[in-house]
């Protein structure tokens, strides 16, 4: 089948939900059968969001290829359990710096070099790289930001060029904002006229309106904003606040947008989307009464979407256990040998959270070694691994200064170090060890037990490593090495094997856990905690 091209842009504010909803239509055409992915143009100037800290961010997912990308490529992976890539996420940045490339070899032959329609090109090439595989049926393209921004510009006019050169085989969703004003007691649909007028002055008329709001929208409403925009009336279809985000495929399939979509692409509609183990996740977080209790430990505690793929990954673990789930934020820069009993004594569990910098660090330490000598179930992810092994350092082997260079470079117990190899560089973005490497787990080890495998692919992001000068130290004092990469012999997981259980990745195993696949070590881990919440008799 020819690949289709379904653009989704947003209108009147930012965080309405684009990636969902472009996510939750993805769910639905993988489970009618089709082959499916979606990226992500992201308008600002950085190449990827690497470089950003998460009060600008939120998190910085990463690809199995190793690219640092925005966080709504986690939300395509959770909902479609697809394997996106570089390809599927690109920014202003990206694009002006291949054009810049491309006018320094000199490949423009003389031309001066423009936005239109140099830039548009790259876009558009950047949107059907993927189509051009011949893996995919659907291409769900997500413009980042506002209709109206100046960076936006560019896109949508590769957008409209796209729509005229693609005919059929493209649509348009936008997805705006229909506000409810209590005083008038009535839902406001000014706000999507402009933001479609907008649309259609840059000459995209959109196919699909998704309108994002708090309470149902009348029929009435609906035609209002149908007849105005131009937009047939079952093309109109509202997303409401869900009590989860993974409710709103189901949303959408009851107004039909799988549909509508396949209807105005010309692509045959057979049958219902098979989403039966979707509803079976669904179910379980419904029917659950129990509760399991998680400490997540971490500097970024404030922000929402600082550690959302381990929110998402523990999510799925707990629901998957028949369990809700709650976690409680500490944050680790208030966290001292005098509060730690009142802050960590309730929890199930606890969650190191990963990071870079000095900043809370102490905090985390104090946590590791309450949980330690308590045998509270905790896993420590990527710093909180290191942390981890800092602690021990301290604590069993006697190391009162060990610390990461990342930390302390003039450390005399350097536990947590750089490699050689990156020492020499200086650049910040891209230069980390970054996407997915193997390893190679230790028989018995809680790891491999979780994983009911001795190998494994998990993805990085980080420059230090456990230091292998210190392996046998560690490893006659009870802290075990039992995940290796087979090529390197770096070490990517540690446990203390005596305990409940206490396990540290250098990955981040958060990254590929999905609705439909979750983590096997979150499911470990969150299991560890249920047992141990039953075994205290809480
Ligand atoms: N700051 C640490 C490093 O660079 C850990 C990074 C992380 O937690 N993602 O190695």
């Amino acid at each position: 089948m020819e690949t289709k091209y379904i653009f989704v842009t947003g209108g009147v504010v930012s965080s309405l939900g684009k990636g969902i909803i472009s996510s939750s239509l993805a769910c639905l055409l993988k489970a009618r059968g089709y082959r499916v992915t979606i990226q992500k143009f992201d308008p600002y100037i950085n190449i990827d969001p690497g470089t950003l800290n998460p009060y600008e961010h939120g998190e910085c997912y990463v690809t199995v290829d190793g690219h640092e990308a925005d966080l709504d490529l986690g939300h395509y992976e959770r909902f479609t359990d697809i394997q996106t890539t570089r390809a599927n996420n690109v920014t202003t940045g990206r694009i002006y710096q291949s054009v810049i490339d491309k006018e320094r070899r000199g490949d423009y032959l003389g031309k001066t070099v423009q936005i239109v329609p140099h830039i548009t090109d790259e876009i558009k090439r950047a949107v059907k790289a993927l189509g051009n595989t011949g893996d995919f049926d659907f291409i769900i393209t997500e413009i980042g930001g506002v209709v109206g921004d100046i960076e936006s510009l560019p896109f949508l006019e590769a957008v409209r060029q796209l729509r005229w050169e693609l005919g059929d085989s493209s649509l348009c969703i936008h997805l705006t904002y229909v506000p409810y004003i209590a005083a008038a007691k009535e839902l406001k649909t000014k706000p999507t006229q402009h933001s479609v007028k907008k649309l259609q002055e840059l000459g995209i008329q959109p196919d699909v309106l998704v309108l994002r709001t708090e309470r149902d929208i009348t029929t009435e409403v609906r035609r209002k904003i149908a007849l105005f925009c131009n937009v047939a009336p079952d093309a109109v279809v509202q997303s409401i606040d869900v009590d989860t985000i993974y409710r709103v495929p189901l949303k959408m399939h009851e107004q039909h947008l799988d549909e509508i979509v396949l209807r105005k692409t010309h692509t045959p509609i057979e049958g219902e989307p098979h989403m039966a183990p979707w509803m079976n996740f669904l179910n379980k977080m419904g029917n659950a009464t129990e509760t399991v209790t998680i400490g997540l430990v971490g500097k970024y505690v404030e922000l929402q979407d600082a550690y959302k793929s381990i929110n998402e990954s523990l999510l799925q673990a707990a629901t998957y256990a028949d369990h809700r789930l709650k976690i409680v934020y500490i944050h680790s820069e208030k966290v001292s040998d005098a509060n730690v009993e009142e802050k960590l004594a309730g929890m199930d569990g606890v969650i190191i959270a990963p990071g870079f910098g000095q900043r809370g660090i102490e905090g985390k330490f104090v946590a590791l070694k309450y949980c330690r000598e308590h045998d509270v179930p905790t896993f420590g992810i990527c710093l909180g691994m290191q942390c981890m092994v800092i602690e021990f350092a301290r604590d069993v082997l006697g190391l009162a200064e060990a610390n990461s260079t990342e930390m302390n470079p003039g450390t005399p117990d350097n536990v947590i170090d750089l490699m050689e190899e990156q020492k020499s560089i200086s650049n910040m973005g891209g230069t980390m060890r970054l996407g997915a490497y193997e390893c190679r787990l230790a028989p018995g080890s809680k790891a491999a037990e979780a994983y009911g495998s001795q190998d494994i692919k998990e993805r990085h992001r980080h420059r230090f490593e456990f230091n292998n000068a210190y392996r046998e130290k560690f490893e006659r004092a009870g802290m075990a090495c039992v995940g290796e990469n087979p090529r390197t012999h770096l070490v990517e997981v540690v446990e203390i094997p005596s305990k409940r259980w206490f396990v540290g990745t250098q990955y981040h195993p958060e990254y590929s856990s999905t609705v439909l696949s979750p983590n096997p070590l979150f499911i470990s881990f969150i299991k560890a905690a249920i047992a141990y919440k039953a075994e205290i008799g809480k």
